[in-house]
């Protein structure tokens, strides 16, 4: 089978066999049981990304729909803009909930794509195989994406680092990064909780060298939490966990709801 995949040694095209994956100079990758592929040459033994209780945390959250809003904002964003047959890449999918949702949407809209998903995380790569294993789900890292140059229609960059120059590498020409940034009063409420003078998110305006911007669209809704432990998952997911006193640690996890604003802006950025 065919892939965008390359070989992180060698830079040669992988082809999918049925145990691994394999470049003509005889580099091979096997197949792990959940489905996966590990392309991170680095990985040796050591942890990358996000620990275990975060990415649990992480689901557990974004699965019960608080960020729904956005994901659909994606879904509609690539929806109009995708070609037919053309391939999505999302490079940091964590536990593939954006990506996972955006293969239904395009399911359910009769649209043929290709679309594939890594992350610098093993136990995330691990359950986003388990959720949708036909994703390509890959161990590899965004900062040395083991993914053929010009091969990509669209690019996901959804709360992971931004490596400019390989996305502008990875990319077709006219083709779309998908980049979603935290807004001004994103989270406002948990913040108010946490500290005694929270503060709004400064958002940058500023363009990327190489990309010009297409849209930019703003998502702001009002949610409310009443499920204590998705406050709690909510807080692990968040900058917050690591800065955060335990005063206002303790406030927030004594909360038996919750109301924030959530505010996003999802940018649209064209390969020039
Ligand atoms: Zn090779």
């Amino acid at each position: 089978m065919q892939t965008i995949y390359i070989c992180p040694k060698c830079k040669a095209p992988l082809v999918i066999e049925e145990r691994c994956a394999r470049c003509a100079a005889g580099h091979s990758y096997d197949r792990a049981k959940e489905g996966y592929y590990n392309l991170l040459l680095t990985n040796v033994g050591g942890t990358h990304g996000d620990n275990k209780e975060m990415i649990l945390s992480r689901r557990a959250f974004l699965d019960a729909g608080y960020y729904a809003p956005l994901s659909d904002a994606l879904n509609e964003a690539v929806l109009r803009t995708l070609p037919k047959g053309g391939a999505v890449l999302d490079g940091g999918a964590g536990e593939g909930y954006y990506t996972g949702r955006l293969a239904e949407a395009l399911e359910k809209a009769e649209r043929a794509a290709e679309i594939y998903s890594f992350d610098i995380s093993k136990e995330a790569v691990r359950r986003l195989a388990k959720r949708r294993g036909d994703l390509h789900p890959a161990v590899a890292g965004v900062y040395d994406m083991p993914v053929a140059s010009g091969s990509v229609d669209a690019l996901l960059n959804f709360f992971a680092p931004f490596a400019r120059e390989e996305c502008l590498r990875v990319l077709k020409k006219g083709g779309r990064l998908f980049m979603a940034v935290p807004e001004r009063e994103h989270l406002y409420g948990l913040k108010r909780v946490l500290y005694e003078s929270p503060y709004y998110n400064e958002v940058s305006e500023e363009i990327p060298d190489g990309f010009s911007l297409e849209e930019s669209v703003e998502i702001r809704e009002e949610i409310e939490i009443t499920e204590p432990s998705h406050i709690r998952a909510l807080f692990e997911m968040t900058p917050y966990a690591y800065r955060t006193g335990k005063k206002g640690r303790d406030a927030l996890l004594a909360l038996s709801s919750l109301k924030t604003p959530i505010h996003f802006r999802l940018f649209l950025y064209k390969k020039i």
